[in-house]
């Protein structure tokens, strides 16, 4: 999807500028250097993590010629021209248990699956066009050379790049890892990520509530999502509205952490009383995104550490996490390239958008009468319903040029949830 700039505005004393989507993304990921510091961890505990080397193959994987089902192994000069091919069957091979004999003409051996393929012999025949009477074994023609074999380093050959510097780890990578053999694996160091909620009406999640006051969802989703980066988390808790307590958090975030991420207090109103503290401790810009929800970022540095404010709307804060701060923590981790998974499908419903801004709502995928996918919302749309959330398992994007949507219309849509995670 491209976006342009929209306009540049300022409102009362704050200069805030309207950013598009791919312009504040280019200004945040040109201020994200990539992390060097590695270290050695234990495979066990490998998952979730970001090679720091690319990973080259010691063996080849799989290590020998070995048998892809259960059936003969033959040696393919001795097949009839044709009508049925008989043999004389020799020995028993099973995986784990190689067969070192010598094997004449007209003769094979069983085999199973995984078994190495003893030396000489070339293809194999299955058990359900075999049949077997004693010693001698029988099957009809058809049977081609070299097949149902599982040939050494057809997976990954000995020296070859088995996995790519920045790789996150998930289930298949360290599936993969394990088939060389590596029990220790080198990593780039966990990224440190602070986060505090700001806001005198926020509470925490068990404290009682006065009249006025909400719970702190923000520190829940945000932490979820960093948790699920990888990352290491400082929970720093909900910070009033005032500015000692404010300067103090931003203190202690920054002497511990690489980045800041925090929720609240960057809107218009609120925005130039955290700016005064920002101004004192480091660079940091107010940008008016021209994207729904999630319209107020703040973005810049807090003494040497990335700072990102993000909106105080709990569904906001999700999306302008995924939009922006989920692509600059990849960059980080390595990961240059990293944009969230985008693909068409057709609408199921009628949406209105208004021009010159990005549109995020909240999507489910479902079947048409056809079975065919299509895409509908999940009803209220507010920047404040995070059940809209949690129900959808996608968003729906609307690009800063689109008016509105007819039914099966194709809409640009990014999955939230997806089979495996990194
Ligand atoms: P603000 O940007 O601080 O003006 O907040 C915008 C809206 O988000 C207000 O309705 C806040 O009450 C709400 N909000 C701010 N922080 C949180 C939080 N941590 N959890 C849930 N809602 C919040
Ligand atoms: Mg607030």
């Amino acid at each position: 999807m491209k976006d342009t700039v929209v306009n540049d505005c300022c409102t009362g004393s704050s200069p805030t500028k309207m950013l598009s989507i791919d312009e504040g993304l280019t200004r945040i990921l040109g201020a994200v250097t990539p992390l060097t510091e590695s270290e050695t961890v234990t495979l066990d505990s490998a998952q979730g993590r970001t090679l720091a080397q690319a990973l080259i193959s010691p063996i080849n994987v799989p290590a020998h010629n070995n048998s892809a089902m259960d059936g003969y192994a033959i040696r393919a000069q001795d097949l009839s021209a044709e009508g049925d091919t008989r043999l004389q069957v020799i020995a028993s091979v099973l995986a784990g248990h190689p067969f070192n004999g010598s094997i004449g003409p007209g003769e094979c051996v069983q085999i199973m699956t995984g078994a190495q393929i003893p030396e000489g012999l070339d293809t194999i025949v299955i058990n359900e066009i075999s049949s077997r009477t004693g010693e001698t074994v029988s099957f009809p023609a058809g049977v081609r050379k070299g097949q149902h074999l599982r040939l050494a380093g057809e997976d990954l050959g000995k020296g070859q790049e088995a996995l790519s510097a920045g790789t996150g780890l998930g289930p298949a990578e360290m599936g993969l890892i394990a088939s060389l053999g590596l029990a220790e694996v080198e990593v780039l160091r966990k990224p440190r990520v602070a986060y505090f909620s700001t806001g005198d009406e926020i509470r925490s999640p068990g404290e009682a509530l006065q009249a006025g006051q909400i719970y702190d969802s923000n520190q829940y989703t945000v932490t979820a999502m960093l948790r699920d980066l990888g990352v290491e988390v400082i929970e720093l808790g909900v910070i009033p509205d005032q500015r000692e307590a404010l300067e103090e958090a931003f203190q202690q975030a920054s002497s511990q952490a690489d980045v800041i991420i925090s929720s609240g207090g960057v809107s218009i109103g609120d925005a130039d009383y955290v700016k005064e503290t920002l101004d004192q401790l480091g660079e940091v810009d107010f940008w008016r995104m021209a994207i729904k929800p999630g319209r107020p970022l703040a973005f810049g540095r807090v003494e040497d550490t990335l700072f990102f404010g993000l909106p105080g709307n709990p569904v906001a804060v999700m999306i302008t996490f995924l939009q922006f701060v989920k692509p600059a923590l990849k960059k980080l981790l390595g990961d240059s390239h990293w944009q969230p998974q985008q693909f068409q499908l057709p609408c199921g419903e009628l949406l209105k958008s208004q021009v010159g801004r990005s549109e995020f709502l909240r999507g489910i995928i479902k079947a048409d009468a056809e079975g065919r996918p299509v895409v509908h919302t999940t009803g209220q749309q507010g920047s404040g319903i995070l059940t809209s959330m949690s129900r959808a398992d996608c968003l729906i994007v609307l690009g800063p040029e689109c008016t509105g949507v007819e039914v099966g219309q194709p809409v640009w849509v990014q999955p939230l949830k997806g089979l495996l995670s990194c």
